[in-house]
């Protein structure tokens, strides 16, 4: 089974995605991804993962992948926020989140529960 995963990070916690997306390297390999604009430009830079690109979060990146997630095209979600920044976009931010729960999607908001996430998707791959 391939999934659909889309990863977004805000900027103080792009680093962890790109920990992240190293560590599952192989397994996202074979997933669909799709990630707001910054953070999937450096997944392609410095994870070398193929990635569709939407624009920025603060410019709607987040809205766009909310409506495929909406129109059933994400399988799961990695979104690591930044709670101690203010964000322009919080209100798609929580449309987003909101989205996910709205249409029972996995949303992982955290290294935490983004890895549990990650490695029960990637056991299920094989
Ligand atoms: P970015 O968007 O990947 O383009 O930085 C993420 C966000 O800030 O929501």
């Amino acid at each position: 089974m391939t999934f659909r995963i889309a990863l977004i990070a805000h900027d103080k916690k792009k680093d962890d995605m790109i920990t992240l997306a190293s560590e599952y390297r192989a397994f996202l390999s074979g997933c669909t991804l799709v990630a707001t604009g910054t953070t999937g430009g450096r997944l392609q830079d410095e994870v070398g993962l193929t990635v569709e690109r939407k624009h920025s979060g603060p410019f709607g990146g987040d809205l766009q992948i909310g409506a495929l997630l909406v129109e059933g095209q994400i399988d799961c979600v990695i979104f690591l926020r930044d709670p101690m920044t203010p964000q322009p976009h919080e209100p798609d931010i929580n449309a987003l989140v909101r989205a996910c729960d709205v249409h029972n999607t996995p949303c992982a908001t955290n290294m935490a529960s983004a890895h549990l996430v990650l490695s029960q998707l990637q056991q299920r791959a094989v």
